[in-house]
């Protein structure tokens, strides 16, 4: 068995055979036409290139009905891309100035410009380089009467490629298709992105791919990032029990997709997901959650080398927040320290770190650094529907300073000429103390998020660090139910919704206790979005409450 890895783009499981996909080689001449012919090579290209303009809009309608709207822009942009006049200027010239044919001009004049690309040092702009080398493929293929569609082979695969351009992704005959791998690409790239909204296990950046494995079993296992070519009957026993669990939470998926949370006695409570960062934004979609209760905005700085900048923090969250809209996307700021540290922050070893300097105590205390982070959000808020929550709050103090800053920062960007948007404020529930001035710090924010991790942490005194606690813990300890209540209530009595974003969100023993105390919103990992829609569909509130239900 080989077990060869890679970077995975969506969790599952594919087993089959693999099919190794090969563009065909391109031989392009090097060799000189006469003065007379170069007028019919450039008549040649023009055709070739109106061709490859319809074919790239054909490809954006089918996008759109296999992967949505945004996904399909990209042939949009191809479309443009070859309608534009300064690239063919330079084909034109190649032919008629140089005396080449159509096709050496096409990949001197694309290369060129893909090369221009590949130098900005902005990742957009860097990225689009990467479409034009595949608008120019689709240009010479046309030229040289290159068929690529059948090069799927005929029983559904596993496809192992070197690369795979979007235009050759969405072209895919999907019925063949059981995944993707590829040596090169990255995760942010348009083909990523498509496999993603396609639903399909892929793995990138799986250097040890090999010609020899066509034809052979295999299993790509997207939760473990790596591919098992002729797996062991064990492994592949194991690995069809887990594709099987997976289908039977699609089939649920299928049943309540689009459904409301409601619950039979028609109570609505918003179901949110938490999420690590904007490569979760496709569970986000696939698992049909409402909007995202918790952004965990300190993954941005643990993927990170070095502080990451405002710009560079701006574009995660645009990305979030814009492909999210109009839905809500709560984004917490960073809750560094504790268990999450990064070196570049240089912060002391502390005796007690849970008690220690974290959250927002590091960002009152650096200021520029808690700064740059306010105006990123603040700016990606101009881009859809955003909420701003501080975690580990125990003082009115310490909201009143946050706001501040966070209003220092809006006239800043104002006088700046740069737009923002509105957003609604929150904090995290998270401290014994921020239950008990709950109704204090009600009034001065839109919503509470009770982060129940924390939160029993603190009430209950246990190191949620320390496994050898796990016998003294309690998940359901009443201290901690209680405070919830509390909280609920505290809310409420000053017209701030109160949601739930630690793991006990997502138990569903405690479902019926949370709607129960009037929980507003429920934020759980995007695989339980759906198991928690139904338990809430099953929910009767205007009954008594069902056998086994914790009432508080
Ligand atoms: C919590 O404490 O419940 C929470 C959601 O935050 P984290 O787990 O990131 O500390
Ligand atoms: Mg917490």
């Amino acid at each position: 068995m080989i077990v060869a890895t890679g970077k995975s783009i969506l969790n599952g499981i594919a087993i089959g055979k693999i099919k190794i996909y090969k563009e065909p080689k391109v031989e392009i001449s090097e060799a000189l036409i006469g003065e007379e012919e170069a007028e019919a090579e450039i008549a040649r290209y023009e055709a070739a290139r109106d061709k490859a303009i319809d074919q790239q809009n054909a490809l954006y309608e089918k996008a759109v009905e296999s992967a949505g709207e945004d996904s399909a822009e990209i042939f949009s942009v191809h479309a443009m891309m070859l309608e534009d006049e300064d690239l063919s200027d330079a084909v034109c010239e190649i032919i008629r100035g140089q005396k080449h044919t159509a096709e050496y001009a096409v990949k001197r004049a694309f290369d060129n410009q893909a090369q221009v690309f590949a130098e900005m040092d902005d990742p957009y702009f860097k990225a689009r380089s990467a479409d034009i080398y595949d608008i120019e493929q689709n240009v010479l293929n046309i030229l040289m009467g290159i068929d690529t569609d059948s090069m799927q082979g005929t029983e559904p695969s596993i496809l192992v490629a070197e690369d795979l351009a979007p235009s050759q992704t969405v072209r895919l005959d999907k019925s063949l298709l059981l995944g993707m791998i590829t040596r090169e690409g990255s995760s942010n790239s348009h083909t990523a992105i498509l496999a993603r909204s396609m639903n399909l296990p892929a793995l990138i950046q799986c250097k040890e791919i090999d010609d020899s494995w066509d034809g052979r079993m295999a299993i790509l296992d997207g939760y473990n990032h790596c591919v098992y070519v002729d797996p062991t009957p064990d492994l592949m026993e194991t690995l069809s029990a887990r594709q099987k669990e997976d289908e039977r939470q699609r089939a649920l998926l299928e049943e309540l997709r689009g459904e409301e949370n409601v619950t039979l006695d028609g109570t609505k409570v918003r179901v949110y997901a938490n999420i690590g960062g904007p490569s979760d934004l496709g569970a986000v979609q696939q698992n049909d959650a409402g909007g995202v209760g918790l952004f965990r905005s300190e993954f941005v700085y643990l993927n990170s080398k070095d502080y990451p900048t405002e710009d560079e923090q701006f574009e995660a969250y645009r990305l979030a927040v814009e492909t999210l809209a109009p839905k809500l996307v709560i984004i917490r700021t960073c809750d560094i320290g504790a268990d999450k540290k990064v070196d570049y922050m240089e912060l002391d070893p502390e005796e007690n770190p849970a008690l220690g300097f974290r959250a927002v105590r590091i960002c009152l205390t650096r200021r520029d650094f808690f700064k740059a982070q306010l105006r990123a959000l603040l700016r990606a808020s101009a881009y859809g529907n955003l909420g701003v929550m501080f975690p580990m709050i125990t003082s009115v103090r310490e909201v009143k300073d946050c706001l501040e800053i966070m209003d220092e920062c809006r006239r800043e960007l104002e006088a700046e000429g740069i737009e923002t948007g509105h957003v609604e404020t929150g904090i995290m529930v998270e401290t014994p103390a921020a239950v008990l001035c709950a109704d204090e710090l009600a009034e001065m924010v839109d919503f509470f998020s009770i982060g129940t991790n924390d939160l029993t942490q603190y009430i209950c005194a246990i190191d949620r660090q320390n496994a050898k606690l796990e016998p003294f813990s309690d998940t359901h300890h009443p201290a901690v139910l209680r405070a919830i209540r509390m909280t609920v209530e505290a809310g409420h009595r000053h017209n701030t919704w109160v949601g739930i974003c630690g793991e006990l969100g997502a138990d569903l023993s405690l479902t019926e206790t949370f709607l129960r105390m009037g929980v507003d919103e429920l934020s759980v990992n995007p695989k339980s979005v759906l198991p928690l829609r139904k338990e809430i569909r099953g929910i009767d509130l205007s009954k008594e409450p069902s056998e086994g239900t914790i009432v508080y």
